[in-house]
């Protein structure tokens, strides 16, 4: 190499390092992840310490039509709480995907699905995993609706044996109620956007992961009624005449999901710092 040619590329590398140091990127001189599994062993005791909570996605591998992808619920889970982890000052673990498809999504490519009662005494052990870690507090931010009863009742085993522990359930698409979606008018699906695969829970995931989200790959689909205003669980082993997803794939939009997003992440935010600021009150009793 020329000394010139030399001396131009140590001065691109010179403006190179800058650049990244001031973005914060710098293998060497970047910030360091803050969630719970990139920390190194040195500071692991000052770490847990300084935060508030351990935060526990909880997602799914599920197929989610043609316009999602696989993991859509442990993106969006993993999202969700990765903003969370930051605001709340909370320590971030890695997110579940292993875990129980219901009938509805079992028939459908790329599904992977776990028993239910192995997820539960997975989970169980995970949240005794992280008492043990440290941490008194958790919140479960769940991704995934079949993932509802196996959380239920790990949390109910764990917070009874361990004296001390509290932990929160939060499923991210119950705190985006449909009367509140709609009064917003960002979809013209029905049911506010909402269904497995449909654009709400897509715009949503395209938030957090642009590039994996591809809107309008399959026909808009009528809106999907319920049987009644009141909620239940209603679960089918055969699902013909379902095509694996929800609602009009064309409304799904990045935009739309931040709007979706920023409510979740407030609301949310508001009742962990509520239970955080007085843990005197009553939980779900
Ligand atoms: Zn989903």
């Amino acid at each position: 190499m020329y000394e010139s040619s030399r001396l131009r590329h140590e001065a691109i590398n010179l403006a190179l390092s800058t650049a990244l140091l001031l973005l914060g990127t710098s293998p060497v001189y970047g910030q360091q992840d803050p969630s719970f599994g990139h920390q190194v062993g040195v500071g692991l005791d000052a770490y847990i310490k300084d935060k508030r909570l351990a935060i526990l996605p909880l997602g799914s591998i599920e197929y989610h039509g043609p316009s999602g992808p696989t993991l859509t619920d442990s993106i969006i889970a993993e999202g969700f709480a990765r903003r969370l982890a930051s605001e709340l000052k909370g320590s971030l673990y890695p997110v579940l995907s292993y875990t129980h498809a219901p009938a509805h999504s079992a028939a459908y490519p790329s599904t992977l699905s776990v028993r239910p009662e192995v997820v539960t005494m997975l989970l169980a052990d995970v949240l005794r995993g992280i008492v043990e870690n440290g941490f008194s507090k958790i919140l479960v931010l769940n991704g995934h609706d079949g993932n509802i009863g196996p959380a239920r009742t790990a949390i109910s085993q764990i917070t009874r044996e361990q004296p001390g522990t509290q932990m929160v359930l939060v499923s991210w698409w119950e705190t985006l109620p449909t009367p509140d979606v709609e009064e917003l008018g960002l979809f013209t699906s029905g049911n506010g956007g909402h269904g497995h695969g449909g654009p709400l829970e897509l715009s949503v995931t395209a938030v957090f992961a642009p590039k994996s989200v591809k809107a309008g790959q399959g026909p808009d689909l009528p809106s999907l009624g319920g049987h009644a205003d009141f909620p239940y669980y209603l679960e089918k082993s055969d699902t013909t005449g379902w095509p694996g997803y929800s609602g009009k794939l064309s409304e799904i939009s990045a935009e739309r999901g931040e709007v979706l997003v920023d409510m979740a992440v407030q609301r949310i935010g508001d009742l962990v710092r509520a239970w955080l600021a007085d843990e005197s009150k009553p939980g779900s009793w």
